[in-house]
């Protein structure tokens, strides 16, 4: 059975059957070798991990300003610990879901790099072999005086009281609001070299990371999949696929491996 959904392309909107609209010639498909994926929390809400900004603003309840940002660690460092953990307990409990497996199988016939703001490790569980996280990953601690010092977490858990090399109390390795994303500038030169960029399931709320799309270059087809489409700037040339991520990832990914003559 095809799917009907919305693609909006460029000014006008259609209920359309997929792969007739989303389809790309084999002349595009032979000349693209790089594509880049832009992934946020939407990617992962069909895997049971909640979107940050679908509620209200809140993170699993909590505002952002108490439990992600460095303040909140000096003020209270149980309980951002305990957030994380909770955090850390849900993605090792929830599976890659049918959007990240099929980026995966991407890699059969281009070089895919997966840029993600998620914190979750789904993309490498579903088999993706080149992903850049630009907000750190859950399941590793960090120095909370030197963040260039990562390490394993052995389960679910960091105890409060457990330190680094340098004696000081081991945290999430995560970006929070108000620190540097040290893999910034490496993210805009890959967004840089793309032949063809997707962008699935990000506000483009949290910056820097929304500023990256304003570094692939303008002649490349951009597709962005999300139900509910962000402001993209004046000028965006994007194909919208107005649908959930497990579903529209897998039809532009078949699409975009059928027909290829590599
Ligand atoms: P966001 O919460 O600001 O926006 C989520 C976006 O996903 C929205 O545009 C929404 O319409 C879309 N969406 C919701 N359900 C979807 C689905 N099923 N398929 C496709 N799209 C869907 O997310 P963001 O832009 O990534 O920013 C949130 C920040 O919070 C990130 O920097 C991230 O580090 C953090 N965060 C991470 C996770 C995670 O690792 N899984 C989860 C929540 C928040």
């Amino acid at each position: 059975m095809r799917t009907a959904f919305f693609v909006e392309c460029g000014f006008y909107k259609k209920s359309v059957d997929t792969p007739r609209y989303i389809r790309v010639s084999r002349q595009e498909k032979n000349d693209m070798k790089k594509i880049v994926v832009l992934t946020g929390a939407g990617i992962s809400a069909e895997s049971g991990l909640k979107t940050f900004r679908d509620s209200d603003g809140l993170w699993e309840g909590y505002n952002v300003e108490d439990v992600a940002t460095p303040e909140a660690w000096r003020r209270n460092p149980a309980l951002v610990q305990d957030f994380y953990n909770e955090r850390r307990k849900s993605v090792l409990e929830a599976e890659p879901n049918a959007a990240h497996l099929a980026l995966a199988q991407l890699e059969e016939k281009y070089e895919v790099t997966i840029i993600t703001q998620n914190i979750d490790d789904l993309h490498e569980r579903a088999g993706s072999t080149n992903v850049v996280h630009l907000h750190g990953i859950i399941t590793r601690s960090q120095s909370s005086k030197n963040p260039a010092l990562t390490y394993p977490i052995n389960g679910w858990e960091i105890k409060m009281g457990e330190l680094c090399e340098l004696g000081s109390q081991l945290r999430a390795h995560v970006v929070w609001f108000g620190e540097d994303v040290p893999m910034i500038a490496t993210a805009a030169e890959i967004c840089s070299k793309a032949d063809l960029f997707i962008l699935v399931g990000s506000s483009l709320a949290v910056y820097p990371a929304a500023g990256l799309v304003n570094y692939v270059r303008p002649n490349v087809s951009k597709y962005i999949i999300d139900p509910k489409i962000p402001h993209l700037g004046s000028g965006d040339h994007f194909i919208k696929i107005m649908k959930k991520a497990t579903v529209g990832v897998p039809i532009l990914v078949s699409e975009l491996l059928s027909a290829h003559d590599l």
